[in-house]
């Protein structure tokens, strides 16, 4: 019988493919996979790192005291035996030869099946002959990561190796940044042990629009290189070696979803106009430049959220100057072709820290609550200059389209003054220079219910506010969005966030001024309805959702929802409550709320 793994669904539909495993090591290497003319050199990277420690382990058997245990110098023996072994040495080349993994990646693939195999040996010494080759592995990445890194090798991950199985990526953890580069790969599915639905590594695989499920807590272990796998990313179940009859369910639930998919697309540039006639606005959330481009095929009619901070990550000491980041928001600008794209300025910390840093390892990392500390504007603000430098390139970059920019989790009366008095003088410093840009909104992120509760304070001085409800749920219920040990209390349908939202809402249509939401809840259908009901008009998200968000859109009447609204808002249930709702009106409710 297979084994079966649950999780949290985070993106939907059914991949089968064989496991990759993103081994989790404990120094901290990047995956990517090289382009086929890199492999060569990426070998040399390996003979190089593997002569180095060799060199590094003679050098300490020579300076071992006369003194010392033999037991020392046997062990470095051994880690010299290991160092030439076959099983090491090239298994781990074979992993660059065939698929095309980067070094680091090779020598943790390698590694991993080294370490389970030795778990199942009987004899005890043996056993624990593990360390050795985990010690081993980490003299290496050391020794890769003192040595150039070969990143002109990188490659988009598009399969351009051997081997015709499909394959879905399996980690025990992996920061959201290593996730973006995984983006437009080779990998169909994607499953880790942690992390919760609107983690920011979960956001990214939903953007690549491939199966997913997170928070599987044992799956990593469970599941070892090359196992066949089913991600059912509707139920948040992971399969592994499914027996043959299972196998073909899946493959016919696969075939039917992407039927569907199809039937979906045809939808794409159809207008987004209820019933009675109201236009609804469909925005794209991105997180680089190049996303704009499916932002448009999708059918959206601009960019409701740009995630800057995704430039920034994992640069080290080198972080984009102001030039950089104005080429990444003209070009993005550009790509849509007049169409308006709201910028958020950087979001880092909590799960997006700048540099490269899984949920296990921050919650290793002693920062006592991330989310509640130094993030988003509060960073921004941390950093003037730096600030300055993101709002003059993003204002630049309004020369060559309609540009917005938008800031996240606003909340303090003294942010909404620097914030403003640093937009002034970005715009002094660019009329000083004579460099062109044009009017921009500036819009608030509404994500922390201090904000919420203070909407209509916040848009004297806003021209528009952008309901972020991943955070906002999160601030709401004090529930970790990335901990899945308590994703099971992270409820969007809970009474107190729906009235927030439905405040929101209301506070700005009483100012006269746009109001979106561009959480995860905006491409969710089970929300779709309610939200058209509380009065929202304009909704960003994921490329990949908008055409079914579109599809209940075109079903809906607005007038009609609205007088069913208070039946949901006012009871204790609102998921059951709106469900009956809907079925009582003849719509059928989207899947089971989540
Ligand atoms: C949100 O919090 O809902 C949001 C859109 O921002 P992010 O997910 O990037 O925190
Ligand atoms: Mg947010």
């Amino acid at each position: 019988m297979s084994i079966q793994v649950f999780g949290l669904p985070v993106s939907r539909g059914v991949a089968i493919g064989r496991a990759v495993l993103v081994a989790s090591s404990r120094v901290d290497v990047a995956h990517y996979f090289v382009d086929p003319a890199s492999v060569p050199d990426e070998i040399t990277r390996l003979r190089h790192a593997r002569d180095v420690v060799v060199n590094e382990i003679d050098a300490l058997k020579h300076e071992l005291p006369t003194d010392a245990p033999p037991e020392l110098d046997a062990l470095l023996d051994v880690h010299l035996m290991l160092l030439r072994d076959e099983v090491l040495a090239d298994a781990t080349k074979q992993w660059v030869l065939e698929r095309h993994y980067n070094a680091e990646w090779a020598v943790t693939a390698q590694t991993e099946v080294l370490a389970r195999q030795f778990d199942e040996m009987e004899d005890d010494y043996l056993r624990e002959r593990k360390a050795d080759i985990e010690q081993v592995a980490e003299r290496l990445l050391r020794a890769l990561s003192r040595a150039e890194p070969n990143l002109a090798a990188r490659s988009s991950g598009v399969r351009d190796f051997g081997g015709e199985d499909p394959l879905v990526l399996v980690a025990n953890d992996i920061a959201p940044a290593d996730m973006l580069q995984f983006k437009g790969s080779v990998f169909t599915g994607f499953v880790t042990d942690v992390g919760g639905r609107t983690s920011h590594t979960a956001i990214v695989a939903r953007s690549m629009d491939i199966p997913a499920v997170v928070g599987a807590r044992e799956a990593s272990r469970l599941i070892r290189q090359d196992d066949w796998l089913i991600i059912d990313g509707d139920a948040g179940v992971v399969l592994i070696n499914p027996s043959p009859i299972v196998l073909e369910e899946y493959r016919f639930r696969q075939r039917q979803s992407e039927l569907e998919r199809a039937r979906l697309d045809r939808l794409r540039h159809t207008p987004s106009v209820t019933l009675d006639g109201e236009a609804i606005e469909l925005h794209a959330n991105i997180e680089l430049p190049g996303d704009a481009a499916h932002a448009l095929e999708a059918g959206a009619v601009g960019v409701g959220l740009f995630r800057t901070e995704f430039l920034f990550m994992n640069r080290g000491a080198d972080l984009p100057d102001e030039d950089e980041q104005f080429e990444a928001y003209r070009s993005a600008v550009q790509a849509m072709h007049g169409l308006p794209v709201t910028i958020r300025t950087v979001d880092i910390g909590a799960d997006k820290p700048l540099d490269r840093m899984s949920i296990n390892e921050l919650r290793h990392e002693h920062v006592l609550n991330p989310a509640l500390g130094l993030r988003a504007i509060r960073w921004s603000l941390s950093e003037p200059a730096m600030f300055r430098q993101q709002l003059r390139a993003i204002l630049r970059a309004s020369a060559y389209g309609k540009v917005r920019i938008l800031v996240p989790m606003v909340a303090h009366r003294t942010e909404v003054r620097l914030i403003t008095d640093a937009l002034t003088r970005a715009r002094e410093q660019l009329q000083d220079s004579g460099q062109p840009f044009t009017p921009v909104e500036l819009g608030a992120m509404i994500e922390v219910p201090a904000a919420a509760m203070m909407t209509s304070w916040l848009l004297r001085h806003f021209d528009f506010v952008s309901i972020g409800t991943n955070d906002l749920i999160q601030y709401t219920l004090a529930i970790d969005r990335a901990d899945e040990t308590v994703a099971h209390l992270y409820d969007s349908w809970h009474p107190a966030v729906l009235r927030l939202i439905q405040e929101v809402i209301e506070a700005s249509r009483l100012a006269a001024k746009p109001v979106s939401i561009c959480g995860e809840m905006a491409g969710d259908v089970a929300f779709t309805e309610l939200l058209l009901a509380m009065g929202l008009r304009s909704f960003s998200m994921h490329p990949a959702q908008i055409s079914a968000v579109k599809q209940r859109i075109l079903r809906s009447d607005t007038q009609k929802l609205r007088r069913m609204l208070d039946a949901a808002t006012q009871s204790e249930q609102p998921a059951l409550a709106w469900r009956q709702e809907l079925q009582h009106a003849g719509i059928r409710p989207a899947g089971l709320p989540v």
